[in-house]
């Protein structure tokens, strides 16, 4: 008899981001990344991470973290799961880079360990548990998929991936182990399924190219391209296509400068020596003889695109004549915030060029060609759609489906599979508690409690009105107010005395001992107030009543 395999998912399934999971064996633990996503309301804070306190209780048994690439919805809430759990961190070269730069900028120290492909690690001495790394291709260098090694078998876990066969580094996805794996027999198949919706494939990285060399032809001023910083291999493609046009590269924004130094430092990116340039230089020289890469392709306000946009930036300004190339998906969720960046542009007298033929941006994430095929090669005994909403799980449960896998879960976050001995698989709903914690980049510890994230998006629908209230400490009668102010609330203006009116009605209908209680003539005030809005057909602001006995 093998001890039983769960695989419980603490983020990434129902939706896209701050994807982890934890497979746990005979009480032990391996954590597969460990994510954050950005939330697309504007409400006060940058980012959103899961709840980790599960994990954080059972520390001592978590032998390590495994990390398949390094994107944010991937490494981004490390930080915090690194404060209480000192398991030993494996990751492939890039994701470690990235990962050390931003544990050391919150003061926590890791046991950071390179992998490669093809390495396989434990997790932690005497665990059941192990990873075995396989190279795939995606949006970032260095991605891997995990052969998880369990008592009840192999888990293959997909990562980020797509399958591009004529990658911009030349290292194609190791799809040759991913068939040697399925013929020992996979147990479990997890992948991702961001592009589930999406038929046929997805376009080669190595295709952009012809789409960022027309984004240069004809243009006689600057040509600023906005991209994801850590898509090194698009920002290889632009700055080769830049050259062609006699052009030297400048960059725009902290992640781009953090990113491209790194990868040249480390050699994932190489430009000849005379083509990088600053920003000092690029103002010194003709417009038509520079090209400045930016960060901020979802409109993030703080972002140096939004700042150049505004004509906020110290460095630079876009002038007419100017070429804006966006070379990225837009995230569902961030047309606004993009929209009007896009609007400050054109204002500024800016050519914009998005969405165009040839194409200026590839998805990183399979479609359903890819997927399937993913499938047909590792044919698993059973699957576990990941890293989507519901709709991406369904629609790739349903691939699977078609490709006669027997097994199709559809898990969302707090779900555990569990792999016995006999059976297939099984869900556990509700296994794992999970939660979202709002959170500032550079405080991701003091999280946002999601009752105040509550309060923020009620006091954004219908505003706040503070009630004031004194009363006589011995008899209860009122003193003086209610006084009531408002803030952000429609149809307050000559509402006043007609809300006043009706608190002191509430407070002359309450009964000798609660006219004491200042508990219950708070509440009285506070529907009294929502009550005539109510009746005035307006939306009803949040009321804070306040009682001050004389
Ligand atoms: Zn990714």
């Amino acid at each position: 008899m093998a001890p039983p395999v769960r695989v419980a998912a603490l983020g990434g399934l129902g939706e896209i981001g701050m994807n982890c999971m934890a497979v746990e064996c005979d009480g032990r633990i391996a954590v597969v990344d460990c994510g954050l996503l950005f939330p697309d309301e504007p409400i006060g804070a940058d980012v959103v991470v899961p709840d980790l306190a599960w994990l954080r209780e059972r520390a001592s048994r978590v032998g390590a973290v495994f990390l398949t690439h390094g994107h944010e919805d991937h490494i981004g809430a490390l930080p915090l799961l690194l404060r209480d759990l000192k398991a030993p961190v494996y990751a492939p070269r890039f994701a470690l880079e990235l990962v050390r730069r931003r544990l050391g900028e919150a003061g926590i120290e890791a046991d950071l360990r390179e992998v490669r492909p093809g390495d396989v690690r434990r997790a932690g001495e005497d665990s059941p548990l192990s990873a075995e790394f396989l190279a795939v291709t995606h949006s970032i260098p260095d991605a891997c998929g995990l052969a998880l090694g369990t008592p009840q078998g192999i888990l293959l876990h997909s990562g980020d991936f797509k399958i591009d066969e004529a990658p911009v580094d030349g290292r194609p996805m190791d799809l040759a182990r991913v068939e040697a794996l399925g013929r020992q027999g996979v147990r479990l198949l997890l992948s991702d399924s961001t592009n589930a919706d999406k038929a046929g494939r997805s376009l080669s990285e190595s295709a952009v190219a012809a789409g960022l060399e027309a984004a240069f032809e004809g243009a006689r001023g600057r040509v600023f391209v906005a991209c994801f910083a850590s898509n090194v291999h698009r920002l290889q493609q632009i700055a080769d296509a830049a050259r062609g046009f006699g052009r030297r590269v400048a960059l725009l924004g902290r992640s781009m400068e953090e990113n491209v130094r790194l990868s040249l430092a480390l050699g994932y990116l190489s430009f000849p020596p005379w083509q990088l340039c600053s920003l000092a230089e690029v103002r010194a020289a003709p417009p038509a003889e520079s090209c400045v890469l930016v960060s901020g392709t979802q409109g993030e306000p703080r972002s140096a695109l939004a700042r150049l946009a505004r004509g906020e930036h110290p460095e630079l300004a876009v002038a007419p004549g100017d070429r804006v190339v966006f070379s990225a998906r837009l995230i569902p969720g961030n047309e606004r915030a993009l929209h009007q960046v896009m609007n400050d542009l054109a204002r500024a007298g800016a050519e914009l060029l998005h969405d165009r033929e040839p194409p200026l941006h590839a998805s990183g994430h399979a479609q359903e060609e890819e997927q399937r095929r993913l499938i047909r090669l590792a044919r698993p005994a059973a699957f576990l759609p990941i890293h989507g909403e519901y709709r991406h799980l369904a629609r790739h449960a349903a691939h699977a489906a078609a490709e006669g896998v027997e097994a199709r879960l559809v898990a969302v976050d707090g779900d555990a599979v569990e792999l016995g001995d006999g059976g297939l698989a099984r869900i556990l709903r509700g296994a794992v508690p999970v939660g979202r914690v709002y959170a500032d980049r550079d405080s991701l510890g003091q999280g946002i409690a999601e009752v105040v994230v509550r309060d923020r998006r009620l006091l954004a629908e219908a505003g706040l009105v503070l009630c004031v209230l004194a009363v006589d400490r011995g008899t209860g009668a009122v003193v003086r107010g209610p006084e009531l102010f408002a803030v952000g609330v429609a149809g307050f203006e000559g509402a006043a005395a007609g809300v006043q009116a009706e608190a002191l009605a509430a407070l002359a209908a309450m009964t000798g001992p609660s006219r004491g209680d200042p508990a219950e003539v708070e509440e009285a005030l506070r529907a009294a107030v929502r009550r005539w809005f109510r009746r005035e057909g307006l939306r009803r602001p949040s009321v804070l009543p306040v009682v001050l006995e004389l």
